[in-house]
């Protein structure tokens, strides 16, 4: 038995503890410093006024699996080439294999005036679980002006949420009976509003019958609170050209980054600033200590950060450490798989899911999920939740998401048997 140590036990490292174990590995070690493990997806429509906060947290031990030693504390100090990590409280603990899922963290000082913004009535965030309801009392109190919902330039987890929050605003406007009087305006750091065409043409109609004036190559540089003022600046402009627009209300996604501890060891990416922990982007390996390995929203794969992907990604990383510590090679392959749920009005979701080629990657063959869909809603609201609570952190397979992921599994079982390093 070898000495595993995850470092985070959210979506990412409780679907990998639960999966080890039940692999019959042993000696687990989950450093995580919260009582509270929250499913961050149903925040949206916390947001959006559609489920209360609570229903969106649950205590972490209850999903720590039976066996796995919790560590109460948060690592300060990675130091591979010696296999140790060191926590805050200054515990050194070694190990022989170390997966790392710690999350990202919020850079809200890249942003001048944000945090003083967020501090005053009608300017909130569906990135932090305090805050979720105030995002329900802005919009359910709002009686006309401009509503503005920014992107930021940084890579984000779940890229669509900044957008649901404005669709579901613009439908509670619409609701009310005071669209007239809403302006509702985009301002987004990308250059389009999806990256995969197909999705993009349909999220393009759903802009259009809110009328959303969608500015993209947006990027916010500073927040004047006291003027109810946002400063963009053109990124597509070679002067660096800046826009300023007065909001009445306003809903941000900070930029985010790799938590400190990630971007001042070794193991981050030093072509990104963001200093996301660096992995082959299909083994999830880390190339300079092959003990090491990253899931979830810390790595630097290619693609959008969410919860789905940490999900596709916990059966490789396990497939993998397991063939390591047999003296076999790494076969099975993430294929960049990412879901993102993106809710466009009350009642109805388009399910945009793609992998690493950029093209849709759908979990339902025999649905039609290239259109807003009612049932896809009730994914959302429901089946995801139940899924995440009683499968994903549990570390079994979804039955009806993963079929490709168990096909894709077996696959590099049965290649292993045949490879030995
Ligand atoms: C508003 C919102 C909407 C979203 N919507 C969706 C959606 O619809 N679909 C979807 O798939 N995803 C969605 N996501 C994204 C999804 O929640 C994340 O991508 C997912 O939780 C990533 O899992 P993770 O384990 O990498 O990080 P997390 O689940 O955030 O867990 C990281 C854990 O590491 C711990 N940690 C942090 N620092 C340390 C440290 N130094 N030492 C030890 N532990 C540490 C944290 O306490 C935390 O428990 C959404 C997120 C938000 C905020």
């Amino acid at each position: 038995m070898a000495r595993i140590v995850i470092v985070g036990g959210g979506t990412a490292g409780l679907a990998v503890a639960a999966r080890l174990t039940r692999a019959g590995q042993s000696d687990i070690t989950i450093i995580e410093p919260s009582e509270r493990h929250f499913y961050q997806p149903l925040w949206t429509l916390v947001g959006g006024g559609v489920v209360s906060r609570e229903k969106t947290v649950r205590p972490e031990a209850r999903y720590i699996p039976r066996g796995v030693r919790w560590v109460r504390d948060a690592v300060a100090e990675l130091a591979p080439e010696r296999r140790t990590v060191t926590t805050k409280s200054g515990s050194t603990i070694d190990y022989d294999f170390l997966v790392v899922a710690s999350g990202l963290e919020m850079d809200w000082e890249k942003i001048p005036g944000l945090k003083d913004a967020l501090a005053r009535d009608g300017v909130s965030t569906n990135y932090l679980y305090d805050l979720t309801p105030k995002t329900w009392q802005a919009i359910s109190s709002f009686r006309g002006g401009v509503a503005l919902f920014h992107m930021p330039g940084t890579p984000i987890k779940c890229p669509g949420a900044p957008q649901k929050i404005m669709y579901l605003a613009a439908d509670h406007f619409r609701r009310k009976g005071i669209s007239r009087d809403a302006q509702v305006i985009y301002g987004s750091a990308t250059p389009s509003i999806y990256g995969v065409p197909q999705f993009a043409a349909v999220l393009n109609g759903v802009l259009e019958r809110y009328s959303i004036d969608a500015r993209f190559n947006h990027d916010l540089v500073e927040i004047h609170p006291e003027k109810k003022e946002a400063v963009f600046r053109k990124t597509n402009s070679p002067e660096g050209e800046q826009v300023v627009i007065r909001y009445d209300l306003m809903h941000v996604a900070p930029p985010q980054r790799a938590p400190e501890f990630v971007r001042k060891s070794p193991l981050a990416d030093p072509e990104k600033r963001e200093g996301w922990l660096k992995v082959d982007k299909h083994t999830l390996r880390n190339p300079d200590y092959p003990e090491i390995f990253a899931l979830g929203d810390v790595g630097n794969t290619p693609n959008a950060k969410t919860g789905a992907a940490a999900a596709r990604q916990a059966p490789v990383v396990v497939e993998n450490l397991l063939a390591a510590l047999a003296g076999k090679e790494a076969v099975a392959r993430y294929d960049g798989y990412i879901a993102c749920p993106i809710v466009t009005a009350y009642g109805k979701m388009l399910l945009c899911e793609a992998d690493y080629t950029g093209k849709p990657a759908p979990s339902f063959p025999f649905l039609d999920t290239f259109h807003e869909r009612y049932d896809m809603w009730l994914l959302k609201r429901y089946g995801l939740p139940w899924a995440y609570w009683n499968f994903i952190l549990r570390g079994r397979s979804v039955p009806f998401l993963h079929a490709r992921e168990v096909a894709q599994l077996a696959a590099a079982r049965a290649e292993r048997q045949y490879i030995h390093v």
